[in-house]
């Protein structure tokens, strides 16, 4: 049954790509509403235009950034059919250099946990039926602690992503909430190999944990001014006595706090679980990176995590980390690493970042999900190529690199 499906998929698609006169469009619905507008962006050189889907041969014209076009078929993967809002010249382009001008996750420079906030709730106004919002949590300053389901919430599978566990690693939230709104806005029309959008995300939920530590991610943009509590402020100066006694730092107190990885309490979220909680401790007290807690789960940020992936019982876990363009897929203890092996070939696959060897237990929230009752397939991205907090410069690689990063895992879940 499944491969008769498929096989009129791939029909479908054929007859969508190469004969789309044949396909019949809601005319009146389109005369309503005009066509979104997309732009080019992050083409270096510009974006070639192909006659041919295969986007190989000869290109029709090279697009510089900033290109108006409209999305005539697909995404289908990569390929979108468009045509040049100015020249009506049809054509073929790789559709991750494409972003809709009226897009609402919009600033990869820093990425506020404000911004993000208002994001959220234009996202919910304009996606009323495919997003759900959930608070879980607040942090240990106040912020509230998000996870996002995009698609049906009773699918039967559900796969889970999170990002900014560690605070100057604060490019990923804004990753992920551009990955969800891609999503959002391709649903009606987008295919990721044999599937549609929105038969991917009717079987699979996607949750989302976009900015795990909020807190920690307003000290690294901001100092410590961004925090909300004196006694708080007065924490992250203790930190900072301690790591320049112990001489885990010389930075200035501003550079400092920009390298922040802890939360609000000076403790790294990464060891705050078990196994492996304290077993290869080297800081005895609160500190900008490495101290676990004082007891396994004692962060509210790593239960509110915790809950969700217990509640949402997801089969594929990506976690969002950075710098190296490496990933971390298993560990010594796992008991899932038969089912990973295969999981991470697919998703190494789509991002070539290099394998990292399986590390030992150490507290960290690959260690806790490895050690769980509910099998689980799991791989940890470390996007970008320089030290931490990332220059704006690092963010269109990372973008075209983890696109379809969401979709990919939907379709696994799907298909397997
Ligand atoms: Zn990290």
């Amino acid at each position: 049954m499944k491969l008769l499906k498929r096989v009129i998929l791939t029909v479908t698609l054929f007859t969508i790509l190469f004969f789309p006169a044949s396909v019949s469009f809601n005319t009146s619905a389109a005369e309503e509403s005009p066509a979104p507008v997309y732009y080019v962006r992050f083409s270096g050189t510009g974006l070639n235009v192909y006659g041919d889907p295969s986007l190989s041969g000869e290109s029709l014209a090279i697009l510089p950034d900033d290109t108006y076009v409209q999305i005539l078929l697909g995404p289908l993967d990569f390929l979108a059919k468009i045509r040049v809002y100015d020249t009506g010249l049809e054509g073929y382009v790789d559709m991750r250099y494409l972003k809709r001008l009226d897009a609402i996750v919009y600033d990869y420079d820093i990425y506020t946990y404000e911004e993000l906030e208002e994001d959220i709730t234009k996202l919910q106004e304009r996606y009323p039926e495919l997003l759900h919002v959930n608070v879980t949590g607040q942090s240990v300053d106040g912020r509230n602690l998000y996870e996002l389901v995009l698609g049906n919430q009773s699918a039967p599978e559900s796969i889970l992503i999170h990002a900014g566990i560690h605070a100057r690693e604060h490019v990923n939230p804004y990753l992920v909430m551009e990955q969800l709104e891609q999503c959002l806005i391709y649903y009606d029309c987008g295919y990721f190999h044999e599937q549609s959008y929105r038969e991917l995300f009717d079987n699979v939920s996607v949750h989302i944990v976009p900015m795990v530590n909020p807190d920690g991610i307003a000290i690294s943009q901001y100092g410590e001014g961004a925090l909300r509590s004196p006694e708080l402020v007065e924490t992250l100066r203790a930190c900072y006595a301690y790591d320049l006694s112990t001489r885990r730092t010389r930075s200035t107190y501003e550079n400092y706090l920009a390298r922040w990885k802890a939360n609000a309490r000076g403790v790294d979220l990464n060891r705050n679980l078990l196994p492996g909680f304290g077993v290869n401790s080297k800081v005895s007290q609160p500190s900008y990176m490495g101290y676990e807690g004082t007891a396994p789960f004692s962060e509210p940020e790593m239960l509110s995590l915790g809950a969700v992936t217990l509640l949402c019982e997801p089969s594929i876990i990506i976690n969002y980390h950075s710098m190296g363009e490496v990933a971390y897929w298993n560990t010594v203890e796992s008991r899932y690493t038969a089912i990973n092996t295969e999981f991470s070939n697919y998703m190494l696959s789509l991002v070539p970042y290099q394998r990292m060897r399986s590390g030992t237990a150490s507290g960290s929230y690959l260690d806790w999900i490895y050690s769980g009752e509910n099998p689980v397939c799991s791989i940890t991205f470390e996007t970008g190529n320089v030290e931490c907090p990332f220059t704006l410069d690092q963010y269109p690689k990372i973008w075209i690199q983890h696109s379809l990063v969401v979709q990919a895992a939907a379709a696994y879940a799907y298909t397997h």
